[in-house]
């Protein structure tokens, strides 16, 4: 993932501090999954713990291409 910090920054306001994914194999299902996540915890495996991801898989730096994902569903993508 190569997404510039002013892009992240961006995602993380649009999240509301909230993943993202919508990822339909996932636990979440067809609906976002809204998992709360804190803007420190970025890359630490705790609680409220967060990534950014592709969104199309291109590694795209766009703001439509940065999605916030939390941990659970970070782990869960490949
Ligand atoms: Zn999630
Ligand atoms: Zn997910």
């Amino acid at each position: 993932m190569a997404f510039s910090e002013s892009i992240i920054i961006q995602a993380w306001k649009r999240s509301g501090g909230r993943c993202e994914c919508m990822r339909v194999n996932h636990a979440h299902g067809k609906v976002r999954c809204e998992r709360p996540v804190k803007w420190p915890n970025r890359g630490i495996e705790t609680i409220g713990a967060w990534e950014v991801r592709s969104a199309s898989g291109n590694n795209l730096d766009t703001l439509e291409d940065c999605q916030i994902t939390c941990w659970a569903c970070h782990i869960a993508t490949f």
